[in-house]
């Protein structure tokens, strides 16, 4: 078994309160049967680590410091359980942060990814943003070998790009992406890449608005303008808005203007999670004009990931750009306020480059 005398750095979230995250060190324990010990090569920040850092509603709610932070990485396997066969030592590794039971009606249905019993890495205090990992061994997936960290580390936010666009429908219509944020982003991307008609994308920053057309965005649209809600309306009025909106800002009025976009019949993906309860006009959108609305929750646990990795080869371009800063771990705090400051695409730790 390796050893480390000193541990090895770890950043957990030590306090119930906006920041209160250190760098901390942990000693190596023995693994269990059905867990492996891994490298981590690279660690993407997430919309969900910056709520947690941010400490706000939903967070508090759902989290008790202290606990390790960080679910979205990819890294070399160095060790295993003696249960575990079918990862080796060597292997490219990431997670899938969806650990479902296996036996209640919705994994029944196929639907693990909202299994009942449930259970997320991001809770399970293993932490991403780390020299090493131990991670139960059926939520790691092998990867290419020769697949990069930069692009094998995005692959879990990356799944829910391809899957809402995926179910949005929208392949030969028009879709309308809310917020430019890295899941925006990677739906972009997906979108491109499976080749929807048109792509509309909605951000109060010019940075990402940008970003968003160098990866595919053929439509760009400031909420802040007067005109904003205008130029939504005027997307296609014949067929009476577009065909599908994906929301990722979680922003009420951002729902909003994507409910009211969409046109009779179409659908509305919600990825992005609203700070606490918000007012829509269901009677005026989803009923008079029949949209569905339905959440993406992570990714479809059968079919998402191979999708993904089918995809990956067209999306590299776009992935370059998407990942917009790299830190070393030591430097989290600037990492976190770029990540937070609505500018940046998808920043990473890199760990150990390999
Ligand atoms: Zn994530
Ligand atoms: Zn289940």
């Amino acid at each position: 078994m390796l050893s480390l005398p000193m541990g090895y750095p770890i950043l957990m979230k030590e306090r119930p309160m906006p920041g209160g995250v250190a760098l901390a060190r942990r000693q190596l324990r023995s693994l269990a049967a059905n867990e492996v010990l891994v490298r981590i090569s690279r660690a993407a920040i997430c919309g969900t680590d910056l709520h947690i850092i941010g400490w706000n509603a939903w967070a508090a709610k759902s989290y008790k410091p202290p606990f390790a932070l960080g679910h979205e990485f990819s890294g070399i396997v160095i060790d295993r359980g003696n249960e575990v066969h079918d990862i080796k030592p060597g292997d490219k590794v990431a997670a899938e942060t969806h650990l479902p039971c296996g036996h209640c009606s919705q994994c029944a249905a196929d639907r693990g990814h909202t299994c009942l019993n449930l259970r997320v890495f991001s809770r399970l205090d293993c932490g991403a943003f780390a020299e090493y990992a131990i991670v139960p061994s059926e939520l790691l997936r092998v990867l290419p070998a020769d697949l990069h960290h930069k692009y094998a580390c995005l692959m879990e936010p990356l799944g829910i790009g391809v899957r809402a666009v995926r179910e949005s429908q929208a392949r030969s219509g028009q879709l309308l992406v809310v917020g430019c944020g890295p899941i925006g982003l990677l739906a972009i991307a997906a979108a491109k890449a499976t080749g929807t008609t048109r792509i509309i994308a909605t951000d109060l920053s010019h940075d990402r608005l940008r970003l968003a057309q160098s990866i595919g965005a053929d439509t760009l649209i400031d909420p802040s303008e007067d005109d904003a809600n205008e130029q939504l309306m005027s997307l296609r009025p014949n067929a009476g808005g577009v065909d599908a909106a994906i929301d990722t800002s979680g922003n009420q009025a951002g729902i909003a203007s994507a409910l009211s976009a969409v046109r009779p019949g179409g659908t509305l993906l919600l990825a992005g999670l609203p700070n606490g309860d918000i007012g829509l006009d269901l009677s005026r959108h989803v009923i008079l004009r029949e949209i569905a609305v339905r959440g993406i929750y992570g990714r479809h646990l059968r079919t998402t990931w191979q999708d993904t990795i089918d995809l990956l080869p067209a999306l590299i371009p776009a992935l370059d750009r998407i990942v917009t800063h790299e830190f070393p771990l030591h430097e989290y705090e600037a990492a976190f306020d770029i990540a937070t400051s609505g500018q940046a695409g998808k920043v990473q730790f890199v760990i150990n480059d390999d």
